[in-house]
């Protein structure tokens, strides 16, 4: 299947793509991910998207679609893929258009995780990675044995450079005025399908899974 994942920083959508990754062996492919590794390899492209990605700001639409036209073409996305932050805005939801057609393909489903604003401050301030075993975790949310089991493992918990208070403010307000219109545009193309997703990430996957077979069951993709 293919499938856009929308939802504000901090609805899951990273957790849960990986979690279909490792289920059904669709490529996750995360424009976020995409570009942080720009940024730690110090390509000219990381340096273009820096400055964005460190304000909370959108790179620019043409840096994206770059990477993204690549990785759709790749071989191992061949039987279908999970956008995870791609499209964030009406101007990348047509370019994306444009990119499946010439690859001749379609999308599946576009899928709302949806979570009140409240919870999205806790689950962004208190994200971070294990530095040693690369595990996501949140301090506010994660069992004390598990951020434990990471300092004892010798790691740290890392915590994301736009992860800070200030940043998280403007990606949630980018995510108000630029990314919220693609809920109508998807719906409007009869591809929207919602998940509560501020439940635990075992009922929230069982969400996202339930919607996918029904879309799938609707014919809109195998
Ligand atoms: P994420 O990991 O999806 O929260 O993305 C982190 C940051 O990368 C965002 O705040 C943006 O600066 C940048 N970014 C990720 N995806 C896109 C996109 N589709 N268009 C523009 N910027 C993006």
């Amino acid at each position: 299947m293919r499938i856009v994942l929308l939802g504000a920083p901090g609805s899951g959508k990273g957790t849960q793509a990986k979690r279909l990754q490792e289920d059904r062996g669709w490529p996750q492919v995360s424009t976020g991910d995409l570009l942080r590794d720009a940024v730690s390899a110090g390509t000219p492209m990381g340096l273009r998207a820096r400055a964005a990605m460190d304000a909370g700001e959108l790179v620019a639409d043409e840096v994206v679609l770059g990477i993204i036209k690549d990785r759709l073409g790749s071989a191992d996305a061949g039987r279908g893929y999970i956008l995870d932050g791609y499209p964030r805005n009406l101007a990348q939801a047509e370019a994306l258009d444009g990119v499946l057609a010439e690859l001749n393909q379609t999308l599946d489903a576009a899928v709302l995780m949806d979570v009140p604003h409240e919870l999205l401050m806790k689950r962004l301030t208190g994200r971070r990675t294990c530095s040693k075993t690369g595990k996501l975790l949140n301090i506010h949310f994660s069992p004390p044995e598990e951020l434990q089991a990471c300092i004892d493992a010798g790691g740290e918990l890392l915590q994301r450079d736009d992860d800070r208070e200030a940043t998280i403010d403007n990606r949630l307000e980018v995510y108000r005025r630029q990314t919220e219109p693609l809920i109508e545009y998807y719906r409007g193309r009869n591809l929207l399908s919602v998940v509560t997703a501020h439940g635990s990430i075992d009922e929230v996957y069982a969400g996202l899974v339930g919607v996918l077979d029904d879309a799938a069951f609707a014919g809109r993709g195998a």
